[in-house]
């Protein structure tokens, strides 16, 4: 078990509900925190950006 997990961080708002890391119960991450990167060269958009704590369920 994921020893950063804890249960809803209502500082993190999220609506992936496809990620093993979702609270499941409502739109939260159940991490203490996420790392947030990109896959481009050069990100200018919100679409560039990407959480890079997503785990498949
Ligand atoms: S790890 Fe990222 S994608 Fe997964 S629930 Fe948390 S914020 Fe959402």
């Amino acid at each position: 078990m994921n020893p950063f997990k804890s249960h809803n961080n209502h500082n993190i708002e999220c609506s992936i509900y496809t990620c093993a890391n979702h609270s499941k119960n409502d739109g939260y991450c159940a991490l203490n925190k996420i790392k947030v990167g990109t896959h481009e060269d050069n990100p200018t958009e919100i679409e560039c950006t990407d959480c890079q704590s997503f785990e498949r369920k």
